[in-house]
């Protein structure tokens, strides 16, 4: 295909190998009612274990539009969108998630939106299905935090499900942080940007890619990269507890005067570990901060392209 595509789709999948050739069915059905045949499917293999590749492979055989894209080793979610949306060329770019959480049949109401103005256009979940009360209950939590510490707005309950046009998805890309919160990244480009409310389903097959340790990490890198809002905080613990400190100091030396000295291990011990607790917090806040500028100041590429089909046609790639 030489001429640009109306439409990209790019989905990130990491051992998606059960329902990857329903979303490739379902995605190429609704792209073709959209689009024509004037579209493309980016599939990006994240580093699978299972057969992904292998289905992506055959895809790309059998379905002109799908270009598969396999990386190196597992980046996550984010770094894989990436990689897929800097191998995207179409005028709208669809992000979604592979594994059918995301309908995507929502692009027959995106489209006629974006065709009204909008630059970007982002499902806004109203009900998640087969999800834990523990994954609902936090990620409510996650959002309320990063909506009280960001300086952006991050509209409540979206995920990277979203429909972009061309140049928000070419300023994205031009941004070069390796932390990357896409959702955040698109809200701070600012434009017109319009929710769409849908339903998510349950996934098609397989489990979550995000365990607690995931989503943990996953929150840091958000609150870190969106709000200093947490150095501040440190910064005024640190005065509170000068205060605390102050207070003690004059409390004790009223009783010297008084001609009694306040004695007692239980009170030495409990300030020396509130003391040092809030001390090793704040220390933490710094550290997650400069942990991050320690990654992003070596400037290594964001993700490594192992191979790349479109077709028949197999290209050996080493670095993108
Ligand atoms: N994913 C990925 N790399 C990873 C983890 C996940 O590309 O390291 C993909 C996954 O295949 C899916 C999407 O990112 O298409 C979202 O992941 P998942 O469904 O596990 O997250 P959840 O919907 O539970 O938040
Ligand atoms: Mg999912």
């Amino acid at each position: 295909m030489t001429q640009i595509p109306f439409l990209s789709i790019v989905a990130p999948c990491h051992n998606e190998e059960e329902g990857l050739r329903e979303f490739c069915r379902r995605a190429a059905a609704a792209a073709h009612s959209v689009a024509g045949d004037a579209f493309e499917l980016i599939l990006v293999d994240d580093g699978s274990s299972d057969r992904t590749w292998e289905i992506i492979s055959s895809l790309a055989a059998d379905v002109p539009q799908v270009l598969g894209i396999r990386l190196l080793r597992n980046h996550g979610h984010q770094l894989a969108s990436t990689a897929g949306l800097s191998a995207s060329r179409g005028e709208r770019v669809l992000l979604i998630d592979a594994d059918l959480q995301d309908p995507p049949e929502l692009l027959l109401m995106m489209i006629p939106i974006m065709e009204r103005g909008a630059d970007v256009v982002y499902g806004q979940r109203t009900r998640r299905q087969g999800e834990t009360w523990f994954k609902l209950a936090s990620a409510s939590l996650f959002y309320r935090a990063l909506s009280k510490l960001a300086s952006v707005t991050i509209p409540r309950d979206t995920g990277d499900f979203r429909l972009m046009r061309r140049r928000v998805v070419d300023i994205l890309l031009a941004m070069p942080e390796r932390d990357r919160f896409i959702r955040g990244m698109v809200s701070w480009i600012g434009g017109r940007q319009v929710a769409l409310p849908y339903e998510r389903d349950a996934r098609f097959a397989g489990t979550t890619k995000y365990p607690l340790r995931k989503m943990i990490n996953f929150a840091l890198d958000a609150i870190t990269s969106f709000s200093t809002t947490p150095l501040r905080i440190s910064t005024w613990l640190g005065m509170m507890s000068a205060g605390v400190a102050i207070a003690l100091l004059i409390y004790t030396f009223v009783r010297w005067l008084e001609g009694e000295t306040v004695t007692g291990w239980s009170s030495i011990m409990a300030a020396v570990s509130a003391f040092s607790a809030i001390q090793l917090i704040c220390i933490g806040i710094i550290g997650e901060y400069l942990g991050r500028l320690v990654q992003e100041s070596k400037k290594r590429p964001m993700f490594m392209v192992e191979t790349i089909v479109r077709g028949s046609e197999h290209a050996e790639l080493s670095i993108a």
